[in-house]
Protein backbone atom coordinates (compact mmCIF):
# COMPACT_ATOMS: atom_id res chain seq x y z
CA UNK A 1 0.00 0.00 0.00
CA UNK A 2 1.30 3.27 -1.30
CA UNK A 3 1.33 6.75 1.12
CA UNK A 4 1.13 9.72 -0.71
CA UNK A 5 2.46 12.01 1.90
CA UNK A 6 2.06 15.49 1.45
CA UNK A 7 5.46 17.10 2.61
CA UNK A 8 6.00 20.69 3.59
CA UNK A 9 2.40 22.05 3.48
CA UNK A 10 3.72 24.44 6.29
CA UNK A 11 3.37 27.25 4.67
CA UNK A 12 6.34 29.00 3.86
CA UNK A 13 8.58 26.82 5.25
CA UNK A 14 10.55 24.37 3.83
CA UNK A 15 8.27 22.87 0.49
CA UNK A 16 10.90 20.38 -0.63
CA UNK A 17 12.05 17.41 1.52
CA UNK A 18 15.71 16.69 1.52
CA UNK A 19 15.51 13.31 -0.26
CA UNK A 20 13.23 15.17 -2.86
CA UNK A 21 15.56 17.68 -3.08
CA UNK A 22 18.27 14.96 -3.45
CA UNK A 23 16.51 13.44 -6.32
CA UNK A 24 16.22 16.68 -8.61
CA UNK A 25 19.59 17.81 -8.27
CA UNK A 26 21.27 15.93 -11.39
CA UNK A 27 18.10 16.86 -13.31
CA UNK A 28 18.63 19.95 -11.98
CA UNK A 29 22.34 20.23 -13.06
CA UNK A 30 21.42 18.67 -16.22
CA UNK A 31 19.41 21.41 -16.70
CA UNK A 32 16.18 19.32 -17.20
CA UNK A 33 14.29 20.30 -14.24
CA UNK A 34 12.31 23.56 -14.83
CA UNK A 35 9.37 25.44 -13.63
CA UNK A 36 8.05 25.02 -9.82
CA UNK A 37 10.37 22.05 -9.15
CA UNK A 38 13.42 23.94 -10.25
CA UNK A 39 12.09 26.96 -8.18
CA UNK A 40 11.40 24.49 -5.34
CA UNK A 41 14.90 23.18 -5.50
CA UNK A 42 16.46 26.47 -5.50
CA UNK A 43 14.56 27.77 -2.80
CA UNK A 44 15.88 24.47 -0.80
CA UNK A 45 19.28 24.64 -1.38
CA UNK A 46 19.55 28.32 -0.04
CA UNK A 47 18.30 26.71 2.88
CA UNK A 48 19.79 23.96 3.39
CA UNK A 49 23.26 23.73 3.67
CA UNK A 50 23.43 19.38 3.47
CA UNK A 51 21.87 19.34 0.09
CA UNK A 52 24.20 22.59 -1.14
CA UNK A 53 27.17 20.28 -0.72
CA UNK A 54 25.54 17.25 -1.93
CA UNK A 55 24.94 19.33 -5.10
CA UNK A 56 28.75 20.94 -4.86
CA UNK A 57 29.76 17.44 -5.07
CA UNK A 58 27.90 16.06 -7.90
CA UNK A 59 28.47 19.13 -9.69
CA UNK A 60 32.75 18.66 -9.70
CA UNK A 61 32.20 14.91 -10.20
CA UNK A 62 30.11 15.41 -13.17
CA UNK A 63 32.98 18.60 -14.38
CA UNK A 64 34.91 15.27 -13.29
CA UNK A 65 33.50 12.99 -15.61
CA UNK A 66 33.08 15.30 -18.66
CA UNK A 67 36.96 16.56 -18.59
CA UNK A 68 38.44 15.75 -22.17
CA UNK A 69 41.87 14.08 -22.10
CA UNK A 70 44.69 16.36 -21.49
CA UNK A 71 43.18 16.53 -18.21
CA UNK A 72 45.63 16.58 -15.83
CA UNK A 73 43.59 14.07 -13.70
CA UNK A 74 44.56 10.13 -13.91
CA UNK A 75 42.01 8.62 -16.25
CA UNK A 76 41.74 5.45 -13.60
CA UNK A 77 40.57 8.02 -11.10
CA UNK A 78 38.06 9.76 -13.52
CA UNK A 79 36.31 6.32 -14.25
CA UNK A 80 36.17 5.67 -10.83
CA UNK A 81 34.46 8.57 -10.27
CA UNK A 82 32.16 8.13 -13.46
CA UNK A 83 31.31 4.98 -11.56
CA UNK A 84 30.60 6.45 -8.88
CA UNK A 85 28.34 8.80 -10.40
CA UNK A 86 26.68 6.22 -12.27
CA UNK A 87 25.89 4.54 -9.22
CA UNK A 88 25.01 7.31 -7.39
CA UNK A 89 22.48 8.13 -10.40
CA UNK A 90 21.17 4.21 -10.09
CA UNK A 91 20.81 4.77 -6.52
CA UNK A 92 18.37 7.85 -7.02
CA UNK A 93 15.84 5.89 -9.15
CA UNK A 94 12.29 6.21 -7.19
CA UNK A 95 11.66 2.79 -5.86
CA UNK A 96 7.94 2.53 -6.84
ZN1 LIG B 1 18.19 19.51 2.19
Amino acid sequence: MKIRRSWGRRGGGHEMTCQQAVNHITAYLDGALAGRDRDKLERHLEECPHCWEHLKQIEATIRVAGAGPGDDLDPLAREDLLEIYRRWRADQRPVD
